[in-house]
């Protein structure tokens, strides 16, 4: 996990938020061990798209269809440290098409703290067509 961690710090440093300044990477691992990552890209009307989606975009439109973890991070700009940034209402029902109930979703602050969720605990109840 260390490396996905360490790629999703990294995403978040490209994230383009200059308008609620908060930033946020995330770094989707596929079940055969291959990581795709994303950042928030915010813009001055409403299509801003959060780390989590652009990650799974990515994923997606490359043919992945198994996934089996995602980190995410996330911070106010300019700041070290990191927050407990957890996904949003949109992403965790986007991400609920795609993930199975073992999937888990990392919210990594540092090594002594991080927390480790799956789509039942964010979304339980959720609509299913
Ligand atoms: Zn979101």
């Amino acid at each position: 996990m260390e490396e996905q961690i360490l790629k999703a710090i990294e995403a978040k440093k490209k994230a383009h938020a200059p308008y609620s300044k908060y930033e946020v990477g995330a770094a989707l691992k596929t079940k055969t061990g291959k990581v795709y990552t994303g950042c928030n890209i915010e813009n001055n009307g409403i299509q801003s798209i959060c780390a989590e989606r652009v990650a799974f975009c990515k994923a997606i439109s490359e043919g992945e269809t198994e996934f089996e973890s995602i980190v995410v991070v996330s911070g106010k700009q300019g700041e070290k440290e990191l927050d407990f940034g957890t996904p949003c209402g949109y992403c965790r029902q986007f991400m609920q098409e795609f993930v199975d109930k073992d999937f888990k979703i990392i919210i990594y602050q540092s090594a002594e703290k991080q927390q480790i969720y799956t789509i039942e605990d964010l979304l339980p109840h959720r609509f299913k067509l």
